[in-house]
């Protein structure tokens, strides 16, 4: 038995019309791999459907796009439409997909739903994480927590109606060793580094 290329009926015979639209059943000259499973996100077979939406968002197959979003608009199968989501995600991003996932956010499907609202909390972290002020927060933050051992380079006491002091930082000085090298005494170097992260 064949399937008919145009619309998924079973024909007996590959070589003659469709029985059901009439068209050739066969598949058209230069039918690549790719267009193969384009053609079976339609397919009746809805395991052989959600497979192809896998294997389509694997390979980056950006030509399947358009079906990609057919299949999860349509939501005939919630199981083909969250793999048809994922692999328009995989093959799209987020940031190009945003409009769509927003509004997919308040899908009727629970699964649909639930993959979109993932994907757009998980996004909205990565923008918060990528902030320059938290970033450089992040980044300065290591000589501020607290430690077992101390840093050797040195802070000036950040109180201001005091006289300026120089402590050391609570870091801890794993990688450095215990000895203060000249490069952590509270030298000219040493002062232009506490002024950095003090
Ligand atoms: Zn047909």
């Amino acid at each position: 038995m064949y399937w008919c290329v145009h619309c998924y009926e079973l024909n007996p015979a590959v070589d003659e019309p469709c029985v059901r639209c009439g068209r050739p059943v066969k598949r058209p000259a230069g039918f690549s791999y790719n267009d193969q499973l384009i053609w079976a996100l339609g397919h009746p077979d809805g395991d052989r459907a959600a497979l192809a939406a896998q294997t389509l968002g694997r390979r980056r197959v950006r030509a399947a796009l358009p079906a990609l979003r057919q299949a999860v608009q349509e939501c005939r199968d919630p199981y083909l439409a969250t793999a048809a989501l994922r692999s328009a995600i995989e093959i799209a991003g987020v940031d190009e997909l945003a409009p769509w996932l927003e509004d997919l956010t308040r899908c009727d499907s629970f699964m649909v739903r639930t993959v979109a609202q993932r994907t757009v909390e998980r996004a909205r972290v990565i923008v918060a994480a990528a902030d320059p002020k938290t970033a450089n927060a992040r980044i300065r933050s290591p000589h501020r927590s607290r430690g077992s051992r101390r840093c050797r380079r040195f802070h000036r006491s950040p109180s201001p109606g005091r006289k300026s002091v120089e402590r050391r930082c609570r870091r801890s000085s794993a990688i450095r060793g215990r000895s203060a090298g000249p490069a952590c005494s509270p030298s000219r170097s040493g002062r232009s580094r506490a002024r950095r992260h003090s």
